[in-house]
Parts: C-alpha cells; sequence; structure tokens
C-alpha cells in the first residue's frame, strides 16, 4: 500500500504517540474490494457447515495468538481485563451465529393464493461485500459484531476499525492469514474518516459503528449509492428509579452500568431519575459506591476503571462538567480529569442538575453520573424522553411487571428491568434503536443475520401460459 501520510496514535495510558498506521486511499480500498467480490463467488456457493467450520477455525486460530491480540488491545485502550473479555468473546459469538444460521437455513415455498397452478420458493441470496466502520471503545468486538453473522451468511467484509484504537489490527490480520479461506474473504484496511468514506462507495451494504455526526454522512452517501446502511450510533440512556424500587440494587447496578469501560458505551447509562421519596438515600449509596472505585494506575493490574481512550472525548467531559457546575449542579465525587501521563476521570455523580445543561442532553461517553429527582411516573417518563436519543434505557422497580408497564412508554429500543445496559450482556433479544441512535434491521437476534440477504424468488407456472388474447380489450368491454 502506498504511504498516504501517515496517522499518529496516541496510547491512552501514557498520552504519548506510539504507533502510526498508514492509510488506505481509495484506490486501496477499490482494489481490495475487487479481489473479495472475486473470492465472495465460491465462499458463497460453499455450504453453511463449509463457512461455520471456517469461522470455527478462525475461533481457535485467535486462541493461539490470544496474547498477541490482548497485548495490543491493551495498549489501544488502556485496560486489561476488557481486552480479554473482548478477545475470549470472539468465539462464544461464532458459535452463537452458527446455531442461529442453522435454524434459520430453510427455503419457504408456496403457492399464489389467488393463481394456485403458480408455485414459489423463495432463497437467500447474501450481499456480495459488507462493509464494517467501527468506533474505539470495544475495538476488537465492535471490528467482529457485524463481521462474522455477514461472513456466515457467505458475503465477503471488508472492516475500517477506528484510527483511534488501530494495533489490535495487525495481530487480527495475521490470525486472519492463518485460515486460508477466510483470508481470501475478510480483509482489514486502515485508515480514518477519508477510508471509510472510501469503504461506503465500493460496498453492497456498510453497518456502521459511531457517532451521530459521522452515521447521518454514512447514511446520506449510502442512500446516494443505494446501499442498505445500518446505523449503530449515539445514546444517552436514562435509568428510573421508582418509589418501590430496592435503593441498594439500583444503585449497584448503576454504577456499574454507567462507569463500566469508563463510560465509554454506547449503554451507558447517562442520566438517572429518582423518586423523590427515595433521592437523598439513593443519593448517598451512590456517593459511597462510587467513592469505592478505584482508576488502573499507575498499576493496570489493579482499579475497576481504566483511562479515556481518546482525548477529545476527556475534553468533552470535562466541558460537560464545568457547564453543569456554572449552572449550579453539586459534586459530590470526582469532577476532575486526572492527568497521570494518560487521562484519567473518576466516577463524578452530580445532583441538582437539569436539562438546560449539556451533561442531561448530549453524550458524555464518560464515568459522569447524574442524578435528578422526580415527582410521579409521568415526570419520569417525560424527562427520560426529552433526548435526540433513543438507544436504550433501564427502569428499576420492586414488581417487574410495574417496570416493564414504565420501560413501554421509554421511546428506546431496549429496556433493561432491575439492571442496568443488559444489551452488553444479551445477544438474543431483537431491538431497534429509536430516534438518532441508529437505523436499521436489528443487529442482535435472527435479523442481525437475515440482514445480509436478498430475497430471490422463483416462481414457476405448473398450468397453460396466458395467452396475449386473453387480455384484449373487447373481453373487457361494457355491456
Ligand atoms: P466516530 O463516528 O467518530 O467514528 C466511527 C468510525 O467512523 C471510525 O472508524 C472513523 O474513522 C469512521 N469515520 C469517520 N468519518 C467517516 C466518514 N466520513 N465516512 C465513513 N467513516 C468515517 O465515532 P467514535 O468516536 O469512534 O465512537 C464513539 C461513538 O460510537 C459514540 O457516539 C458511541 O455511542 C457510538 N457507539 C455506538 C454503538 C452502538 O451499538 N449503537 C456501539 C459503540 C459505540
Amino acid at each position: 500500500m502506498k504511504n498516504n501520510g501517515e496517522i499518529p496514535v496516541t496510547n491512552p495510558r501514557t498520552g504519548k504517540v506510539d504507533f502510526r498506521i498508514i492509510p488506505a486511499d481509495g484506490e486501496d480500498i477499490k482494489t481490495a474490494c475487487v479481489l473479495l467480490r472475486d473470492n465472495q463467488t465460491s465462499w458463497c456457493e460453499k455450504t453453511l457447515e463449509f463457512r461455520a467450520d471456517i469461522l470455527l477455525q478462525f475461533a481457535h486460530t485467535i486462541s493461539e495468538y490470544r496474547d498477541d491480540l490482548i497485548a495490543a488491545l491493551t495498549d489501544d485502550t488502556g485496560r486489561y481485563g476488557l481486552s480479554v473479555m473482548e478477545t475470549d468473546g470472539v468465539a462464544a459469538s461464532i458459535n452463537r451465529w452458527i446455531k442461529t444460521a442453522e435454524m434459520l437455513n430453510t427455503p419457504s415455498e408456496g403457492r399464489s393464493t389467488s393463481l394456485p397452478f403458480i408455485t414459489y420458493s423463495v432463497e437467500n441470496r447474501p450481499l456480495p461485500l459488507v462493509g464494517v466502520i467501527s468506533p474505539w471503545n470495544f475495538p476488537l468486538t465492535l471490528a467482529l459484531i457485524d463481521a462474522i453473522p455477514a461472513l456466515l451468511a457467505g458475503c465477503a467484509v471488508i472492516i475500517k476499525p477506528s484510527e483511534v484504537t488501530p494495533r489490535f489490527a495487525e495481530p487480527l490480520r495475521r490470525v486472519i492469514s492463518e485460515v486460508p479461506e477466510l483470508d481470501a474473504v475478510l480483509t482489514i484496511g486502515d485508515g480514518g474518516g477519508e477510508t471509510g468514506a472510501a469503504l461506503v462507495d465500493n460496498v453492497d451494504a456498510v453497518c456502521f459503528t459511531g457517532s451521530v455526526a459521522t452515521g447521518r454522512k454514512v447514511g446520506e452517501q449510502a442512500a446516494r449509492n443505494f446501499i442498505p446502511a445500518f446505523l449503530e450510533l449515539g445514546g444517552k440512556d436514562p435509568a428510573i428509579v421508582l418509589a418501590s424500587a430496592d435503593i441498594d440494587r439500583a444503585a449497584t447496578a448503576i454504577l456499574r452500568g454507567s462507569i463500566i469501560n469508563t463510560g465509554q458505551g454506547c449503554q451507558s447509562i447517562e442520566r438517572i431519575y429518582v423518586h423523590e421519596s427515595l433521592f437523598d438515600a439513593f443519593l448517598a449509596l451512590l456517593v459511597v459506591k462510587a467513592k469505592a472505585v478505584q482508576l488502573n494506575t499507575p498499576d493496570i493490574h489493579t482499579g475497576h476503571m481504566g483511562p479515556l481512550i481518546f482525548a477529545r472525548q476527556a475534553e468533552i467531559i470535562q466541558s460537560q462538567i464545568d457547564d453543569a457546575v456554572s449552572k449550579g449542579a453539586v459534586v459530590h465525587t470526582g469532577g476532575k480529569i486526572l492527568e497521570r501521563g494518560g487521562l484519567w476521570c473518576p466516577p463524578t455523580v452530580l445532583s441538582n442538575v437539569t436539562h438546560d445543561m449539556t451533561v442531561m442532553g448530549e453524550e458524555t461517553f464518560g464515568p459522569i453520573l447524574p442524578v435528578m429527582a422526580f415527582k410521579d411516573v409521568d415526570e419520569a417518563v417525560a424527562l427520560a424522553n426529552d433526548s435526540v436519543f433513543g438507544l436504550s434505557a433501564s427502569v428499576f422497580a420492586a414488581d417487574t411487571q410495574e417496570a416493564i408497564a414504565t420501560g413501554r412508554r421509554i421511546e428506546a429500543g431496549a429496556i433493561s428491568i432491575n439492571d442496568a445496559a443488559l444489551t452488553s450482556l444479551m445477544y438474543e433479544a431483537e431491538k431497534n434503536s429509536f430516534k438518532l441512535s441508529g437505523l436499521g434491521a436489528s443487529r442482535m437476534g435472527p435479523p442481525g443475520l437475515m440482514r445480509f440477504f436478498r430475497k430471490q424468488s422463483f416462481m414457476t407456472n405448473t398450468a397453460d401460459v396466458f395467452t396475449i388474447q386473453q387480455f384484449d380489450e373487447t373481453n373487457s368491454k361494457p355491456e
């Protein structure tokens, strides 16, 4: 590949540039896509069992390169435990998709209801080439989350990981090259936005995970090319703690759901609404629990939270805290991003917050927990829905049905009941993103696989064909 101007990459633990990538340009992407399309022809002709077997070989090879992948992901993100989980999670994901594909691998047949002598059979034709564009918060998981079902469906795939966390791509390429059948239909192209845009011009569908701003560009470009865009975008997830809730359970789950991966998750809880009767007790508990959280510095193998991965996001987080404080918010823990080489943000519990503050309206993508009281369920629902986002939400109540009834009124695609951010643990439940949080078929459950097929139907007339004379206007002439 040509040198198109290196992109420097910062290590989140040291704050220093210690890695560079050479972005693929439009020509590189085009060439790679032509080759992938050629190779896809035989890949899609193979049986599902064949493709499943190749993906299982891929999973096995990942286990052989496990240490290299974990080391690269750890450098990318500054946290170790979640890098282990990302790496070990690939095999589970492959096994899950194989089971789903086996269930769905049945062509449908039937006959016309009005003209029963015409029969049909419908087959699934995989899209030849799927492009995956992924973000930096879970680099490996989100690079493969759509690639695995697409490959199983019989598509070829080109992935463009985030330029913020690209180190894992090299060991992953080595893994892929050990499985030649997979190597022929799966390519990773390094680069930033321009490389991503080039990809959208060369594929038959694009799976994009990232911000609303970039998602809009990708969606518009895909629409111009008449290709589907599956957009998985940002969120501003609310948690509602109803008057009957167990506050210890709620505070424990909400804290975890807000600050895991340092709050750098689309499904992080970013707004907390608590019934006024529980407010003081809940806040006190949350503050105690938040104060017990430790940063994983200087020793990466201690503590609960890694550094902020992306310095530009750290600026947004600090500016949201400062905006809230300038408008009267009270800081109970944290409040300041710490510079220790890289940037660390302690869990920051805020009260006295209002919806005029950016911390209650814009995506934070950091471990910030703003807590607000509500009087009744109507007010809680109105506050939760006062957002341009509709990714997911949580409701806590003593009675599951009470929580579900409130959840039904929330404009979001996934509602965790008596827990927070369950979408990060649940892959089977279908969900759509509401509002600006995304577009397209569910990534989870059977549609997550079916989006990579186009339907092709074969219609057979088993009787005599109609003649043009049967359509002679004189036959229908009024008396
Ligand atoms: P981003 O939008 O800045 O970048 C995402 C990817 O898009 C990167 O690979 C980037 O290089 C690429 N890109 C940039 N410009 C492009 C263009 N014009 N055309 C094509 N590709 C382009 O997002 P980010 O900062 O990497 O990730 C954080 C965001 O991702 C947050 O908003 C978060 O909520 C969201 N996210 C959503 C989900 C979900 O499932 N809904 C999951 C994880 C993250």
